[in-house]
């Protein structure tokens, strides 16, 4: 049976226009007129660009046997046009099928597009790199429907393939075992009473020639932290009432108050707890110290100390036998050990350098450097615990040192997520790396090439993959090295420095 489809008027808004345009009308026009504000992509953004390609091309293997349109993405009615021809061949699967709206000219590219048998319906099928659907994937294949829908098609149901977080990699990734298909059409339906509506008045967004209006707000950070906020944001300072409170409160706050500054919170709005020792230190610059509280943290580190880092990598989809997606994979670790009080520190580094799995030499190479007495220092201990806890489960062998390591664990994080001390420099932060130049000013990671986790992970990523120039291979292990190494010698320069502040 051939099919009828309408195709009567240019392509207007897409699916990552609408998306936007629901957070915010400003970023839809931002994002239509003012290319000169976008950021540049920066290798992070990349990274999670590659890895949603990569995602893209093993969900397809879900659905072996399609044909994917392949014109550019800008070469709408050509991919309509390519889809409608596929059909009319008889074609039962499509990657990248895409449809516009007849009447507003919305178009959409569906990442699956699947006939079901023996009938004249499609499901539509999205894929997302996440273990969850997400509220805004509502949206988004809502917008999708819409637009398949009057573009002629008859949908029966929607789909997302997302990322099962319980797959164990074992040999070559099997995509039925790494995806699961999620059924979201009653959702989907429900939206489609407001998705015209909101396509249309999007629509008129994007025919203005003046910058619409918008407030900068909670929006501004959901659900993704908007590009445009090195613009829209300008007047706001660097710690605001958007730090201290949760997004939809500061909104509220704002309008009480009519500034972004701490400094303007009058103390009937102040919150209790942790954020109360910040906006005292802010409004009066002044510092915050709880002695006794640091003095009984201090008496329970028991020399030797070690002071230990991991530096880990986690990919959505698995890279090593016996590993889930997201699993982080521990590949470096820093060691500084200090035998007691005021005795020089001996350092030891663990960095694995080939491509494969490096998980059983660096747990084989970390126990016996560990030793069996004196408190291990670490900063946030539940990341540190957990990794040490899968590297028991997957083996066996070790698992009775890794928990004899766990016992040993003290988190030095703790007084600094609690408030025992603080300094206005910290501008709410409990992170090592706002931490340490408060209290350790000769201390800084603004220096480092690699200067966090996710950047080392990326780095790491990239090298397991061979992806990196050649240049960047030459810099990668000093890079890492580096690092890891300043955040152990960082947690060495805390005890130093809270010893001297309780004295
Ligand atoms: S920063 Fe906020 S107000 Fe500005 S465009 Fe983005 S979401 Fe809209």
């Amino acid at each position: 049976m051939k099919e009828e489809f309408i195709m009567t008027t240019k392509p207007n808004l897409s699916k990552t226009q609408y998306i936007k345009g629901l957070q915010c009308p400003k970023a839809l026009w931002f994002y239509r007129y003012r290319k000169d504000l976008k950021p540049e992509i920066d290798p992070a953004t990349q990274a999670r660009f590659d890895a949603g390609t990569e995602i893209g091309i093993l969900a397809q293997k879900y659905f072996d046997g399609g044909i994917e349109i392949t014109e550019e993405y800008w070469e709408i009615e050509k991919a309509a046009q390519s889809t409608h021809e596929l059909i009319d061949q008889g074609c039962e699967v499509i990657y990248e099928a895409t449809a516009i709206h007849p009447t507003d000219g919305s178009y959409s590219r569906i990442d699956i597009f699947r006939k079901v048998s023996d009938t004249n319906e499609w499901d539509l099928i999205e894929v997302k790199s996440s273990t969850e659907v997400k509220d805004y994937h509502f949206d988004d294949m809502s917008f999708q429907y819409y637009v398949f829908s009057h573009a002629g098609y008859k949908i029966r149901k929607c789909f997302m393939i997302i990322i099962n977080s319980k797959y164990v990699r074992q040999g070559d990734i099997d995509p039925q075992g790494l995806f699961k298909l999620e059924d979201i059409s009653e959702k989907v339906i429900a939206k489609q009473d407001t998705v015209e509506s909101l396509a249309i008045q999007l629509g008129y967004v994007l025919n203005r020639h003046d910058e619409p209006d918008a407030d900068i707000g909670s929006r501004c950070f959901a659900p993704f932290e908007c590009d445009y906020m090195h613009h829209c944001w300008k007047h706001v300072p660097d710690y605001s009432i958007y730090d201290i409170y949760k997004k939809k409160n500061a909104d509220e706050i704002y309008s009480q108050i009519g500034s972004y500054d701490i400094q303007d919170i009058p103390s009937d709005l102040f919150p209790g707890g942790a954020k109360l020792v910040d906006i005292n230190c802010y409004q009066n610059n002044t510092e915050h110290l709880e002695k006794d509280k640091i003095t009984d943290f201090l008496k329970t580190l028991e020399y030797p100390l070690y002071y230990l880092d991991y530096e880990t990598v986690w990919p959505a989809i698995p890279l090593y036998d016996g590993s889930r997606p997201y699993q982080q994979i521990p590949f470096q670790f820093s060691l500084h050990i200090q035998e007691k009080p005021d005795a020089e520190l001996q350092h030891f580094e663990f960095l694995y350098k080939e491509p494969t799995d490096p998980r059983l030499d660096l747990t084989e190479r970390l126990i016996p450097l560990c030793g069996d007495k004196g408190s291990i220092v670490v900063y946030n201990k539940s990341f540190e615990m957990t990794r040490n806890r899968d590297l028991a489960t997957e083996y066996p062998q070790f698992a009775k040192e890794m928990e004899a390591i766990n016992g040993r664990i003290i988190d030095l994080m703790v007084p600094f997520r609690k408030h025992w001390l603080y300094k206005p420099e910290q501008m709410g932060s409990y992170r090592i790396k706002d931490v340490l130049p408060a209290y350790v000013t000769e201390l800084s990671y603004n220096e480092l090439e690699i200067a966090s986790g996710d950047v080392a992970s990326e780095w790491y990523f990239r090298f397991v993959k061979g992806a990196l120039s050649e240049d960047e291979h030459n810099a990668l292990w000093s890079n890492l090295s580096e690092y890891c190494k300043l955040d152990t010698y960082a947690m060495v320069a805390l005890i130093e420095a809270l010893k001297k502040l309780v004295e």
